[in-house]
């Protein structure tokens, strides 16, 4: 079982799902058990997972096709009326 410091030193040096399974998951059973580290190592772990899913997703994420939400013309001009009005105002 790994000490609080070499679970912090490790998750420090290291991407979380880069380690070996076998490292992964002592240090998951250490976070997940430890009242000392384990909240701090928890939201480490779980930046490092969110990290790791935007690499993998970066290029769908930064495509205008994959982006379906789109305003009417409509609503378009409302804004435009808004802004407008409130910087004659
Ligand atoms: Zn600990």
């Amino acid at each position: 079982m790994f000490t609080c410091k070499q679970v912090s030193k490790t998750l420090n040096n290291q991407q979380f799902n880069a380690l070996p399974i076998w490292k992964r998951f002592v240090i998951k059973l250490h976070v997940k058990l430890c009242v000392f580290c384990g909240k701090y190592n928890k939201q480490v772990i779980d930046n490092h997972d969110l990290c790791h899913q935007y690499i993998r997703n970066e290029d769908a994420l930064n495509e205008a096709s994959s982006c379906k939400c789109f305003l009417d013309e409509s609503k378009k001009a409302t804004i435009r009326e808004k802004i407008s009005e409130s910087l004659n105002t």
